[in-house]
């Protein structure tokens, strides 16, 4: 398996992804985070906040991107937390109620049509993420959906879905597993899934929001030394205990070759898409005055 090597332990990294919790009311198929051991308990309220303006400063972490678990579990801890930065979004499987406050990007994950998307994230789970965004003001939020060998059929369905829940659009990404798990697309697979989203996007315009450079970087296999992540010296993730995890958010089941992230792709097509990629992450991660420094 190919992994990008250990970021450095110090040094400026502007971005963060945060496993703000290791509870989740779900345990979907293609789980990375449930893949790996969680590191360990939650830590109380004052211990994350204490924590995390330590590693905010030493890293001089700018843009943070909050995900878990499921971080609305803990929403408190959420808004106390993303009151430390100026950038925020929030990755949520909309099991729970969303508010409409949060004053970050959100991101809210559907993977298809409810067969589709409960064949993935157990049964109910798609009539609960519905009846949570339709409360939501119209495009306030982005869709977010994994491509994985038992959701690629929904590609179709994505714009309907847009449509239905009045989303901004979708954000599409492919599964980040290791070697000769089933739920990967790969090679043929992945080159057709990403045709059949080249055709969405050309007869429905501006329902998915990867730009079109952006979605090259899912087809092509660079050699490991090339590939163009940021999390090689401008982000870094950390595990519920707020330490370092590697490479990635995606933890140690991570295959870098066969990468699916879409705001890894995003940052790495950033300058060659006119600036597309760009005013994307400036909506994904919108700026607001930092509330508690
Ligand atoms: S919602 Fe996210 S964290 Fe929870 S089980 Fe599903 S993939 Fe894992
Ligand atoms: S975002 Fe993709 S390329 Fe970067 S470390 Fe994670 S799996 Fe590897």
């Amino acid at each position: 398996m190919h992994m990008l090597s250990a970021p450095r332990p110090s040094g400026s990294r502007p971005i963060a992804t945060f496993d703000l919790t290791g509870r989740c009311p779900l345990r979907c198929a293609h789980c990375y985070f449930y893949a790996a051991p969680v590191p360990g308990p939650d830590l109380d309220e004052a211990s994350f906040l204490s924590r995390l303006r330590s590693v905010r400063d030493a890293y001089g972490i700018r843009s943070a991107f909050w995900v878990g678990g499921e971080p609305l579990v803990r929403l408190n801890l959420l808004r106390r937390a993303m009151a430390l930065f100026p950038r925020n979004a929030v990755a949520t499987s909309g099991t729970l109620p969303i508010p409409a406050d949060l004053g970050a990007g959100l991101l809210v994950s559907i993977d298809g049509p409810r067969q589709f998307h409960d064949a993935l994230r157990g049964p109910g789970a798609f009539d609960r993420v519905i009846r949570h965004v339709a409360v939501l003001p119209p495009r306030s939020f982005a869709l977010s959906t994994v491509l994985t060998s038992s959701t690629v059929d929904a590609v179709e369905a994505l714009p309907g879905l847009v449509a239905e829940t009045g989303a901004i659009g979708v954000l599409a990404g492919f599964h980040v597993g290791p070697p000769g798990d089933p739920l990967r697309l790969d090679g043929a697979l992945r080159d057709d899934a990403l045709a059949r989203l080249h055709r969405v996007i050309t007869e429905h315009p501006g329902v998915v929001l990867n730009p079109i450079a952006s979605l090259e970087f899912f087809r092509a296999r660079p050699a490991i030394d090339e590939m163009p992540c940021i999390y090689r010296d401008r982000a870094i993730a950390f595990d519920v205990q707020l330490a370092p995890k590697q490479p990635c958010t995606f933890g140690p089941r991570a295959d870098c070759a066969a990468c699916g992230c879409p705001v890894m792709a995003l940052h790495a097509a950033r300058g060659a898409d006119q600036g597309a990629s760009e005013e994307l992450l400036r909506t994904l991660f919108p700026r607001r005055e930092v509330l508690d420094a």
